[in-house]
């Protein structure tokens, strides 16, 4: 058996970057900078209010009280005509320009106006209420790194700054595949002997949830030669080939029999739990993940080969998961000869993370997965751990987890 690492380290080494382009902000969410971002103007782009009051030199509110005389109004999104000199203040709205001449903005909370003249109760200090010009990012500052990975929130500052059409990596498209005679698709009745294809939905989600495009080959049964051919039909139109299934010792495997005919793919037999057998190298020249094919074996191989190789290919920097450092809350035992991950519930107690087991942890119990947020990460030469024992915590979901009532009922 092969540890963990020696197995992600021959994956990671074997994918690329893809290309380079350009995309509509709109688009690019998920995505990857491919370069470093410079910020073509400052943001914001000229000096403006904090707030609803009036533009002031700050020396004309000193000693307060003191009055002045309003010589025009200015809104957000308009510029003042005239200039503020001494004696004189400008009404001015949140986000408008500050008019030249002043220097800081008086709260209108501190103020009362009567025809032009204005009492101001509250003195100003220079600057005050004011945004400064490339307050939150000067022109020709760095922005972003390459390698950042696309939230709403950079979609955000990418338009604030001008750059409409970030540089990122391309995404990838990847086809699922499902194999064997006993899987059916969602739908159709269960004859005796079969189940339904679990695999294909959750991966095809998975990927969707990574933003990678995806190609739905559907199931293929235990046959060498309809395999082959989807399996050519899949490396030929995606850059990256899933199937699940069919990679174990089993004399159906035919995953495992065709690709060691026809690509360069390696049959690992990993040191982990779930997820033991995995098929990875290249079929006519595709990057090719041969998945296991129980249910969360296929997770746990897409979460530690799969998925960090797709986030290299689109660029990102960071490819694994936060891990947290967390309490058993049970014993758990665990294969010393194996890293181990256990599907848990973790929950946050007086600051520390606390987890316990999620349900049955045989790999075909997809259900305790999908009431888990984590896996608890034993490592190889550990027998087990105890309750109150320290572990690594994957934190794979990070949901709404306060209901309406708690969070109306606390405040
Ligand atoms: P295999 O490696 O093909 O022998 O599959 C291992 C186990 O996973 C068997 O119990 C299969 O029935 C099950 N399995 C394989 N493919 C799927 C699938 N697409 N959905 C649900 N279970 C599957
Ligand atoms: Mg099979």
């Amino acid at each position: 058996m092969k540890p963990l690492v020696e197995v992600q380290r021959s994956v990671l080494a074997s994918v690329w970057r893809l290309e380079k382009l350009a995309v509509p902000i709109a688009r690019a969410r998920g995505l990857v900078l491919a370069d470093d971002v410079a910020a073509p103007h400052d943001v914001p782009p000229f000096a403006n209010s904090a707030m609803d009051g009036y533009a002031v030199q700050a020396g004309d509110t000193q000693p307060a009280p003191s009055e002045l005389t309003v010589i025009e109004d200015v809104a957000a999104g308009h510029v003042a005509d005239r200039e503020v000199v001494t004696g004189t203040a400008i009404k001015i709205m949140t986000g408008a320009p500050l008019p030249p001449g002043a220097d800081a903005v008086v709260r209108v909370e501190d103020t009362s106006q009567h025809g032009d003249r204005v009492r101001i109760e509250e003195g100003a200090v220079v600057g005050e209420s004011v945004r400064a010009a490339g307050g939150d990012l000067a022109a020709g500052s760095l922005v972003f790194e390459a390698g950042t990975r696309l939230t709403p929130h950079h979609l955000g500052v990418l338009t604030s700054v001008g750059v409409f059409d970030p540089v990122v990596h391309r995404r990838p498209t990847v086809a699922v595949l499902s194999t064997g005679d006993e899987v059916v698709p969602a739908g159709t009745p269960l004859a005796p002997g079969k189940i339904h294809d679990s695999n294909r939905p959750q991966l095809l989600a998975l990927l969707d949830e990574l933003g990678v495009d995806v190609i739905d080959l559907g199931i293929v049964g235990d046959d060498a030669h309809s395999l082959r051919a989807i399996l050519e039909r899949g490396a030929a139109t995606a850059d990256v080939v899933f199937t699940s299934g069919g990679v174990s010792m089993g004399e159906y495997d035919m995953v495992k029999a065709i690709v060691s005919e026809t690509g360069d793919v390696e049959i690992w037999r990993v040191a982990i739990k779930p997820a033991k057998p995995f098929a990875f190298g290249s079929f006519n020249g595709t990057p090719f993940f041969g998945l296991p094919g129980n249910p969360v074996s296929v997770v746990v191989a897409f979460e530690q080969f799969a998925r960090p190789a797709l986030l290299k290919m689109m660029g990102a920097r960071a490819l694994f998961r936060t891990r947290v450092s967390g309490v058993l809350e049970t014993d758990v035992r665990t294969d010393p000869e194996k890293t181990v991950f256990l599907r848990m519930i973790a929950d946050l107690v007086d600051n520390t993370w606390v987890a316990r087991p999620a349900g049955g942890q045989a790999s075909n119990q997809l259900t305790a997965l999908a009431r888990a947020n984590s896996f608890a990460v034993v490592p190889v030469g550990t027998a087990g751990l105890d309750a109150g024992s320290r572990v690594d915590l994957e934190m794979f979901r990070w949901p709404e987890t306060r209901t309406e009532e708690e969070v109306l009922n606390a405040g």
